[in-house]
């Protein structure tokens, strides 16, 4: 439906983009910037929504004729522009933007125009919009969602009012997944803040499948056989590009086997779902043990990040929990 109330989080910009309508502050050019999934193009085609109401508003009525196209998809003042292709170039903005800009709105009070994923335009394809963007026609708004809005030409940048959308709270990304019969607390570890990508990940069960592989590599390191280590080693290998999720996973695996020891089971868990293992680990190894396999992992993280061996950076964390829980 679309309206400010509707949007979890994000009070901040909701203010100022209500305060701009209300006290006719509306600029020509917005930068809406943050991570994927975290709700730029919600609030941008809400934004979208309320500057055409024909109520004049600070939020949609839903009700007039406007509201009405664009709650159906067809809104003939409301454009936008996306691209599968790996850059957005000067022709997509010449043709959808830059001519069709010229012409008056249809019906209703602007022109407005959503690229996403902006950040993919080209170095021409920005100086063509800048053109747009330094004299535009007076119906004429065009908001820019972007990655990260420091790819844009510092001439775009400077001429854009710029919204940064922060990651969202646990418990705001918790309150949007409330009828959800799944350990979000655990995907949300993982969401960087971000209702979208928290959707993504449960749309597949690779990430689930790649704990159940990480729990079943962490009960056969704990096993006395030397041999698994390079198994195991092995079986990582098929997961390299998603190491950092296999290796994130670990770590707080471990953390959580941690947090059991100092206080038991208790509300910090991330694994809820998955108790009854961590508990028994818990109960084979020490404090020191599970600090040291904690910084074994973390330094992984690093070593790999300053692409070292993939292999052997593997090779030497595993070889490091294994000698801290049976030395
Ligand atoms: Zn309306």
């Amino acid at each position: 439906m679309y309206t400010f109330e509707e949007i979890i989080g994000h009070k901040e910009i909701i203010e100022n983009l209500k305060r701009r309508i209300k006290y006719k502050k509306v600029s020509h050019s917005y930068i809406f910037d943050g991570i994927e999934g975290i709700g730029k193009k919600t609030i941008a085609k809400t934004y979208a929504k309320t500057l055409q109401c024909l109520k004049g508003g600070v939020t949609p009525c839903n009700e007039c004729s406007s509201c009405r196209a664009f709650d159906s998809g067809n809104h003939p003042d409301v454009f936008f522009i996306d691209t599968d292709k790996k850059s957005l170039g000067v022709d997509d903005i010449r043709n959808s933007i830059q001519k069709d800009i010229e012409t008056k709105p249809y019906k209703y009070k602007y022109k407005i125009y959503i690229i996403e994923k902006a950040d993919k335009m080209t170095i021409q394809a920005q100086n063509a919009l800048l053109k747009t963007i330094e004299e535009p026609p007076s119906y004429g708004i065009i908001i820019l969602l972007s990655n990260n809005f420091k790819q844009f030409l510092p001439t775009i940048i400077s001429r854009c009012s710029i919204l940064k959308l922060n990651p969202l709270k646990p418990k705001e990304i918790k309150k949007y997944f409330n009828n959800i019969d799944k350990n979000i607390d655990l995907y949300i570890a993982f969401s960087g803040g971000s209702i979208g990508i928290v959707k993504n990940m449960l749309e597949s069960n690779k990430f689930l499948d790649i704990r159940e592989k990480m729990i079943e590599w962490i009960y056969k390191i704990q096993e006395d056989d030397l041999i698994n280590l390079f198994e195991i080693q092995k079986e990582m290998e098929i997961y390299k590009e998603d190491i950092d999720i296999v290796l994130d996973l670990m770590y707080i695996w471990y953390r959580d086997i941690l947090f059991i020891k100092e206080i038991g089971n208790n509300e910090y868990i991330i694994n809820k779902d998955k108790i009854n293992e961590l508990l028994n680990m818990s109960m084979n190894l020490s404090y020191n043990k599970i600090s040291k396999s904690l910084e074994a992992i973390a330094n992984t993280k690093i070593y790999l990040k300053q692409n070292a061996n993939f292999r052997l950076a593997l090779e030497i964390m595993l070889l490091n929990i294994k000698e801290n829980i049976h030395g």
